[in-house]
This record gives structure tokens, C-alpha cells and sequence, in this order.
């Protein structure tokens, strides 16, 4: 609730790690928006961090862990 949003990154805490970023998606560039999240991960995260965004850091293990567990027809799911 910060009336005065004069600078151009907003400091944001990552719901993931915990850890502090600058996004600048209200500035009008985020380095978030050059990953490219499948509509799957990112119903996934909206669900998780709802009105959150994550950090760099967290958007690439997010994407780098969904493209690692792509198909999960053979592989057996436990726990
Ligand atoms: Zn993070």
C-alpha cells in the first residue's frame, strides 16, 4: 500500500525463497518477462504465490523442473 511508487523497480520479496528482488513489471520491463512459462507453470504459480511474483532465480528452477519432469507416463510417482 505505498502511495508514493516513485522509483522505477518495486522491491519485492520472493514468496519462494524468501529472498529480496526488484521487479520491474509496473516499470514496464522485468527480466521475468523474458522466461517464457508454459500455461501449465503458470496457472501452477498463480495458484501458489497468488499476485506474487518470483524472482529470476526461482522463475528458471520453476521452468528448469518442469521441463525436467515433462512427461510422467512412465515414470513411477512416489511420495
Ligand atoms: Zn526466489
Amino acid at each position: 500500500m505505498n502511495a508514493a511508487r516513485n522509483g522505477p523497480l518495486i522491491d519485492a520479496t520472493c514468496p519462494r525463497c524468501g529472498g529480496g528482488f526488484a521487479c520491474g513489471a509496473e516499470a514496464g520491463h522485468c527480466d521475468c518477462f523474458d522466461i517464457r512459462l508454459s500455461e501449465a507453470l503458470r496457472a501452477d504459480l498463480a495458484a501458489r504465490y497468488p499476485d506474487r511474483c518470483l524472482c529470476l532465480r526461482c522463475l528458471r528452477e520453476v521452468m528448469a523442473a518442469d521441463a525436467g519432469a515433462a512427461p510422467p507416463a512412465t515414470a513411477p510417482a512416489r511420495g
